[in-house]
């Protein structure tokens, strides 16, 4: 076995995602004794990579730090006090991903089936779409959805649980290809943004509203989402990619109860961080279960990323738009 492994860290706070990182050597050691090594096998790509990098993330993290929101791979040693877990089993891991080796609590790890995109793509975004959507959405039956960078990788489950939970859905996104994608996931009602203006689909289409709106984009998605909310719809912010490399725009516009209370709506923020520990396991559980029976499907875009020096093309690829699903380095 290699005596080193190197990993990517955000060195300095830059905007410019090439200028804050660099790859970095460290020595293999026995893990702790509550610790296990993985080897990484594949990491997803997540906007907040870039936006941690820049130090504009919800708390900036001080430099240097490790990144990579998630991590798939196979144990291949274990501290003396490690119960649960042996070489060869296969985990995923959230945090520190953009590494060919890593140490872990194990007690910070999940176990999976096994190590591939498809299953590192239910870490960061299928546990968004499911948490999100259950626990601060109330998601019910029968009830119309909207979601936005719905082809995207946190979107096109968003789309495909809200189907199975018994829902009309509604998902934008930017061409026809991913209108396409979209379709085949089961989404009633593709809008390609660059062809059709959402409000003017909904106030034709939707008189009566939407109950829930999976918010990811933010700016004019976001105000149009608020203004066609349902009688006790909500609206979950769960990010703002149009507007993260300018910070979130000031805008002058009436207050957000004007549009709230006379719908007995509401706006609902999450972060997946404030929810792991309450929820992950059993979502996780239940999205490879959903994967395995053919229920879902973890769509991962077909442009190849390979090894670190890969990731910030990566995370470049991600903000163009272009990706289909998520986005994954391999190792
Ligand atoms: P992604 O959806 O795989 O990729 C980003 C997608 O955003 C693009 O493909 C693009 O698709 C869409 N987009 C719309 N306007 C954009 C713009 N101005 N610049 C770049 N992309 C734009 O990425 P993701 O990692 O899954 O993240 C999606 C969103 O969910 C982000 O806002 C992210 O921060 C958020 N998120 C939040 C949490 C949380 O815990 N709160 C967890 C996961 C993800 P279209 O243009 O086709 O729509």
């Amino acid at each position: 076995m290699t005596t080193t492994y190197r990993k990517l860290i955000a060195a300095r706070h830059s905007k410019n995602f090439r200028d804050a990182i660099e790859i970095v050597e460290s020595p293999l050691r026995d893990p702790a004794p509550r610790e296990l090594l993985l080897r990484t096998r594949c990491t997803g790509v997540n906007a907040a990579d870039r936006i941690m990098a820049a130090g504009a993330y919800i708390a900036a993290t001080p430099v240097p730090f490790d990144l990579g929101g998630e991590a798939v791979g196979e144990v291949v040693a274990v501290g003396a006090q490690v119960q649960h877990y042996r070489p060869g089993d296969a985990v995923l891991t959230l945090g520190g991903g953009y590494s060919e080796y890593s140490y872990h609590p194990e007690t910070r790890v999940f176990p999976i089936p096994r190590a591939t995109p498809e299953i590192v793509s239910l870490g960061v975004g299928g546990l968004t779409a499911s948490i999100a959507l259950e626990v601060v959405g109330e998601m019910k039956s029968g009830e119309t959805v909207l979601v936005t960078a719905a082809a995207g990788g946190t979107g096109h489950f968003a789309v495909q649980l809200a189907k199975l939970a018994g829902n009309h859905v509604i998902g934008t996104c930017s061409s026809d290809d991913k209108a396409g994608l979209l379709r085949t996931l089961g989404c009633d009602r593709p809008v390609n943004y660059r062809r059709e203006n959402l409000h003017d689909v909904l106030k034709s289409e939707y008189p009566k509203g939407v109950h829930i709106v999976f918010e990811s984009v933010g700016g004019d998605l976001f105000d149009t989402g608020l203004r066609h909310l349902a009688v006790r719809g909500r609206l979950i912010t769960i990010g703002y990619i149009a507007e993260y490399d300018t910070g979130a725009q000031k805008v002058e516009q009436a207050r957000v109860y004007s549009y709230l209370l006379p719908k007995s709506a509401s706006v609902r923020g999450f972060w997946l961080n404030h929810f792991l520990r309450d929820h992950a396991p059993a979502h996780l559980l239940k999205l490879v279960g959903l994967l395995d029976s053919g229920k879902l499907t973890a769509e991962v875009d077909s442009r190849v990323f390979r090894g670190l020096e890969a990731v910030a093309d990566a995370v470049e690829y991600l903000y163009s738009g272009q990706n289909h699903g998520k986005v994954v380095v391999s190792y």
